[in-house]
């Protein structure tokens, strides 16, 4: 590894002051996955990682999951300490759900452009403009903001929560438009829409998208809700990111071009290694747009170091995790039966 790349993990921590950040040596290769191993065992540490993440963290993971899986593995653990690979909204979800256990997160600035464009306040604004609405949010929002939410939703169990929404009340949806949209259409119900997006999803295009399909007519279009419509439009197959998987994996069809974030193509394959999987294409041709720039900031070098220093730690208010906690214990108790 460049002295480059070690400086940018070491340059996470944030030891300054009390270690000396030359001193610290990171493994490298094979003995890097086994040291992180060691540190595992050593702290009796749960790995918990996202489809999204890269590869070789996938790899390593004690459970790889979506939003709604990986909130259900943190509430359940009995690790004394979760090293949470995915975006901070998660690793905050996950300190919400066990606040006694240790909680750290490979970069803090692993952020999200829904959850940074979503603040608590603007929902408490919606909701004095519409004091009649439920407010639905969407998981990925930061502790405030699901503080002011009615009900937690992930794209797993959006469509089961929002019809069981009491119908005599409007519904906020926040802070997805994408996703809302898309809801609004399967569910029948009208929803008030914040207007946000994924950067990730809003990056796909529909043209080059068409010409993808028109190349390969045998080839079925799977994307995730998040996108926007004139790419679902096209889609034969629309689903969250544990749909997709076991879409792919159970589907005749021989050849998928994928509609959503490039590191669950890692998992596609070893599921269905007989299988063609095709990136969708994205607007700008110079860019590598369908890979989350946040998800990628975490990298096993700062795995290993959040988790021999404990450091990014999660902390959070105890009262503002209370208030968090109750839309996430209402999402889970309404998506019971879902996998
Ligand atoms: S893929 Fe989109 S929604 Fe997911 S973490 Fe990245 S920016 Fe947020």
């Amino acid at each position: 590894m460049s002295t480059e790349t070690l400086d940018k993990a070491k340059a996470n921590l944030p030891v300054r002051g009390f270690l000396n950040i030359e001193d610290i040596k990171i493994p490298q290769g094979e003995e890097l996955k086994q040291a992180i191993l060691d540190l595992k065992k050593e702290k009796n540490a749960v790995i918990l990682a996202h489809y999204y993440q890269p590869a070789d963290i996938q790899d390593i993971a004690d459970f790889l999951g979506d939003s709604l899986q990986l909130a259900r593995q943190a509430k359940d653990t009995d690790a004394d300490m979760i090293a949470f690979c995915g975006v901070h909204f998660m690793a905050e979800a996950a300190k919400i759900l066990n606040p006694t256990k240790k909680v750290v997160l490979p970069d803090t600035q692993a952020g999200c452009s829904l959850a940074d464009g979503c603040s608590g306040e603007g929902l408490r604004k919606m909701r004095e403009q519409y004091p009649d609405a439920l407010i639905a949010t969407y998981i990925n929002c930061n502790a405030e903001t699901k503080a002011e939410s009615d009900i937690i939703v992930t794209s797993s169990n959006a469509e089961t929560i929002i019809e069981a929404l009491p119908k005599d009340r409007p519904i906020i949806f926040a802070p997805d438009k994408n996703l809302g949209k898309y809801l609004s259409k399967k569910t029948g119900r009208d929803m008030i829409l914040w207007d946000g997006s994924c950067i990730v999803h809003e990056a796909f295009s529909m043209e080059r998208i068409a010409q993808q399909l028109a190349e390969n007519p045998d080839a079925k279009l799977i994307a995730h809700p998040e996108s926007e419509t004139p790419v679902l439009d096209l889609a034969h197959f629309i689903g969250s990111t544990s749909a997709l998987l076991n879409f792919v994996e159970k589907d005749d069809s021989q050849k998928f071009i994928v509609a959503t974030e490039e590191g669950i193509l890692h998992e596609m394959k070893k599921r269905a290694p007989q299988k063609e999987l095709i990136p969708a294409l994205v607007f700008d041709e110079s860019c590598n747009c369908s890979e989350c720039f946040y998800m990628k900031r975490n990298t096993m070098e700062k795995l290993y170091l959040c988790m021999k220093y404990e450091l990014p730690e999660i902390l959070i208010d105890e009262e503002l995790r209370l208030k968090a906690l109750k839309p996430i214990e209402a999402m889970l108790e309404m998506s019971k039966t879902i996998k």
